[in-house]
């Protein structure tokens, strides 16, 4: 049937054909065959975009952003087909997480079972605010709760938590809850007239500031702690900003443990953070305990491998793979200790963009947010479920729960420990390989994660000697300066080398670290993170290659 302008349609003509836009309410072998049918034009479509590249497609072209910015809400209705052409379209440009020369960050490539979980939240369209509006959707997030708790070593009997809008908003209920367990719930409803002053890493994520700035704080409570040469807080720093906040009379509503960070892996000493907090709150005799917090957004994965026999080691990972994973493993095992704690599935969990949790030791205190601070967050005794009492969000989509279930379910410890031993296995092979060049620094050395820094010198530069300059001599700042453009120039030429069909997609960070003088300038750095269980030795001899094919194509030129 066609629908144009000209011609006079009745409406329930339209509404007839608008019908074929949506899966039949009841099983219909033709219609039920038409929404498969699209789904796999769709992927047939998609599947054109594919080369050697890891991404779809060519890359973005900027002049479609001001294409983009014409567009016109279309007056009449369209097609499923058409749209179904245009979809493919959109996803040109995207990277393919699960190839093997994308070394990008983390980000996963989602397991079949997470993205079927998807399908289904997308289909029957579960909002998770209330049982009513959601079946069994509502279990699959208390399961997955569970299942956490249980992996990290929480009491199942008092733990609880929700899923939320990403890391950020893990961050945000963490905060939240610190603020209202010292003003006893009160800023619900007279909203936060003090300075209640937050901690974390200078190596930290950015959201812990978008959190303050977003809670009415803002970004001057924050106080950031140096971190070490192992991109960790130093202890003594923290204990020194305490004791200064303290000694004001201002309050310490949380410190932020990050364990895992996004550029380097480093990983805070979480059970000294809870000691040196318990002993002063017994040494201030201060009223109120302040809220640890552990941003594990990245590390939580690594907690599969708490019963892992690693004298036996079953799964045959090399030496060196076994000292990266226990030495992340000792910090990692402290999890429980945390009063809350965040967790992507959407990064080292296997699933998609959104699943987010908000893992807290004892659920009582979600009484502290509720908007009815009588009423218990957790109505289990008549068989209801109601988080939108204390949820920040109205609409929650299942999506995220029921795919963590999805991934967990599907993988076990022992499939994270297979695919998070593998990323690790590789990143030490790559480090291995990388630290064989003498022109080649790595940088993150002392972390043990999937990801690795590095960065290269031109010819006729004693390396150790520079990075050392670079982090420390104020003397050396446009030389450090000169091999931040150098890096740059290396990581453009590569990125062509891949847009031309070869090589290993890298990212790239402006700031490994600050150099330790004031005003200092950032350490930029080349980053591989390896996500992709199909990420072998061909393309992590790849990364080292194609770094010094460059490398002597710049000296050429
Ligand atoms: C990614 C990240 C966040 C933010 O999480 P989103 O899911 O991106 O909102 C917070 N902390 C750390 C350490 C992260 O790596």
């Amino acid at each position: 049937m066609e629908f144009d302008r000209k011609q006079r349609c009745h409406y329930s003509d339209v509404l007839e054909h608008l019908k074929t836009y949506f899966p039949s309410p009841v099983s219909d072998p033709i219609l039920d065959g038409y929404f498969v049918h699209s789904i796999s034009r769709f992927l047939d479509q998609v599947d054109s975009l594919k080369s050697a590249k890891p991404l779809l497609g060519s890359g973005i072209k900027n002049d479609h952003y001001e294409a983009s910015q014409q567009a016109v809400f279309p007056e009449m209705i369209s097609s499923v087909e058409e749209v179904t052409g245009l979809l493919a379209e959109f996803c040109q440009g995207m990277t393919i997480w699960s190839h093997p020369n994308a070394q990008l960050n983390v980000i996963p490539p989602p397991t079949i079972s997470s993205i079927t979980a998807f399908i289904a939240a997308a289909m029957y369209n579960p909002n998770i605010v209330s049982d009513e509006y959601s079946g069994r959707f509502s279990e699959a997030e208390i399961q997955s709760i569970a299942m956490l708790s249980d992996l990290i070593g929480y009491d199942p009997q008092l733990s609880g938590g929700l899923f939320t809008f990403g890391g950020t908003g893990t961050i945000l209920y963490g905060c939240k809850l610190g603020i209202e367990k010292i003003l006893g719930g009160r800023g619900m409803q007279e909203g936060i007239r003090e300075d209640f002053k937050i901690f974390s890493s200078d190596v930290s994520h950015y959201s812990h500031l978008t959190v303050l700035a977003w809670l009415g704080l803002g970004m001057k409570n924050r106080i950031a702690i140096p971190s070490t040469s192992n991109n960790e807080m130093s202890l003594c720093a923290l204990e020194k900003a305490l004791r200064a906040t303290l000694n004001s009379g201002d309050k310490v509503a949380v410190i932020i443990a990050t364990l895992g960070t996004t550029d380097a892996f480093g990983i805070d000493d979480l059970a000294a953070i809870v000691h040196l907090r318990d002993s002063l709150v017994a040494e201030y005799e201060l009223d109120y305990v302040p809220h640890v917090h552990a941003d594990a957004v990245i590390g939580w994965a690594w907690a599969a491998f708490r019963d892992y026999d690693f004298e036996g080691n079953p799964l045959g990972f090399h030496a060196r793979t076994l000292r990266s994973l226990t030495d992340s493993l000792v910090r990692i095992d402290s999890l429980q200790m945390a009063d809350s704690i965040g967790i992507d599935l959407h990064k080292t969990g296997y699933a998609p963009y959104l699943s987010s949790v908000f893992l807290i030791k004892d659920r009582s205190s979600l009484a502290l947010l509720s908007r009815e601070p009588e009423q218990m967050p957790y109505l289990y005794q008549v068989g209801h479920y109601h988080p939108g009492i204390y949820s920040l969000e109205c609409s929650r989509s299942g999506a995220g729960a029921l795919a963590a279930l999805a991934s967990i379910s599907l993988l076990g410890k022992q499939g994270y420990r297979v695919l998070i031993g593998h990323n690790v296995e590789m990143a030490e092979m790559l480090r291995e390989r990388l630290e064989r060049h003498a022109c080649i620094q790595v940088l993150n050395d002392y972390n043990y994660g999937p990801v690795t820094l590095f960065r290269v010198y031109p010819p006729g530069v004693d390396t150790e000697k520079a990075l050392h300059r670079e982090l420390n001599d104020p003397g050396y700042r446009s030389q450090l300066e000169e091999n931040n453009l150098y890096n740059r120039r290396l990581f453009d030429l590569i990125y062509e080398r891949v847009m031309q069909g070869e090589g290993v997609l890298l990212s790239w960070t402006l700031a490994y670290r600050y150099a330790s003088y004031p005003d200092a300038p950032a350490v930029a750095a080349l980053k591989s993170f390896i996500m992709s269980p199909w990420t072998d030795l061909k393309a992590i001899d790849s990364v080292v290659n194609q770094v010094m094919e460059v490398r002597e194509q710049i000296s050429r030129s």
